[in-house]
């Protein structure tokens, strides 16, 4: 097993704000809710025992000293254990929330055994595609009803046969005597199954499954306003069930590609807006980007660098409907590096005639402390 740290992909050094980050991440591609494959268990499983060691200072600092041993079972304070699934699927809820179905989300209906398989797809967005809404097709490779038999399993031209051994029924009852008298055990019929049917000659194409491999496309209306943890379960979109058994469901899961300029809050968006010290003096009006465009944004006179202005509105929609959240921009005067001779003339000349900056316990800092939320 490898180290923690390359595990999430993080340098040493990592602050726990990248490791949360680098974690979820790589829960979102191999949390078994949305990753079928084999081998993605084990490496969920993994990857959350190296979060659950490096997100706890006291835990990192021993692992960083001892390596495993450090927290490893019999290290005191910190034991240390391999998580199980449920375990690892709790240490994400805890963190992340869980997986919340969006529409179709109605307990699943009674697992019946001829009941195609569920399909799990993952559509990627970007956040314009989440501010707007958007229509995405999506293929898949799954089982289809057969053509040729029309799904019953039966050769053309042949019917499947009422099973003799249960009548049609499935089922096959026993009576027996017991001290406690007589009872009645029902179970499957071995002769079909429980399918009621036998087919005498089955259809060469699927072999009497009533299912072939086939490819399908389907297209997903996926809402404004989704996040990561929503799924969207499309009834009866999966896999064809044998002889004409229901369809599975199709679960669509969502990756929403992170755009840098942009850290979202829910439905808000925040904005780093890097202005000069002029501009933060003079104020203005100034150009900033929104998933749908540029905005404009009011800077008044004499801003501070941290305070944060709202564009009220010019967020992401809310999940079904009810308005947008806000994209909030926050100012950062930036101090240039290199100056031009000129600059610097004036600069100096300006520094002769400016006023001293406010002392600490002047009232101007608890404005700003309150204006920062500090
Ligand atoms: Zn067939
Ligand atoms: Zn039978």
């Amino acid at each position: 097993m490898s180290d923690f740290y390359s595990l999430l992909g993080v340098a040493r050094g990592a602050g726990e704000a990248d490791i949360k980050k680098a974690y979820r991440k790589l829960a979102m591609e191999y949390h078994p809710d949305r990753n079928s494959s084999a081998d993605a268990e084990a490496k969920f499983k993994e990857i959350t025992e190296a979060y659950e060691v490096l997100r706890d200072p006291q835990k990192r600092a021993a692992y960083d000293r001892y390596g495993k041993a450090g927290v490893g079972a019999g290290a005191g304070a910190y034991g240390f254990h391999h998580v199980d699934l449920s375990e690892a699927l709790n240490i994400f809820m805890r963190d992340f929330g869980g997986f919340e179905s969006i529409f179709g989300g109605m307990g699943r209906q009674q697992s019946e055994s001829r009941r195609g398989q569920d399909i799990r797809v993952t559509v990627k967005l970007s956040l314009r595609e989440v501010a707007t809404g958007v229509k995405k097709t999506v293929k898949l490779k799954s089982l289809e009803r057969c053509a040729t038999c029309d799904g019953s399993g039966a050769k053309p031209g042949t019917h499947p046969q009422r099973c003799g051994t249960c009548g049609g029924t499935g089922e096959v009852r026993r009576t027996a005597q017991s001290v406690f008298g007589q009872f009645v055990s029902v179970a499957p019929c071995p002769t079909c199954g429980g399918q009621g049917e036998v087919i005498a000659e089955p259809c060469e194409v699927c072999r009497g499954e009533g299912r072939v491999r086939g490819d399908r496309s389907v297209t997903v209306e996926i809402p404004a306003g989704v996040s990561d943890n929503n799924y969207l379960t499309l009834r009866g979109q999966g896999a064809a069930g044998p002889r004409n058994g229901p369809n599975g469901d199709l679960l669509v899961m969502l990756d929403i590609k992170e755009d840098e300029r942009f850290e979202r809050q829910g439905e808000s968006l925040v904005y780093d807006l890097p202005l000069s010290f002029s501009q933060a003096a003079l104020g203005g009006e100034f150009t900033i980007p929104s998933p749908l465009g540029e905005q404009r944004v009011e800077v008044p006179a004499g801003t501070q660098t941290g305070t944060v202005l709202r564009v009220k509105g010019k967020g992401l929609p809310r999940l079904g409907g009810g308005g947008h959240g806000d994209l909030q921009v926050r100012v950062h005067v930036w101090t240039p590096e290199k100056l031009t001779p000129e600059q610097e003339r004036l600069l100096r000349e300006l520094a002769t005639i400016e006023g001293e900056p406010p002392q600490r316990g002047n009232g101007f800092w608890a404005r700003l402390k309150e204006a920062l939320g500090a």
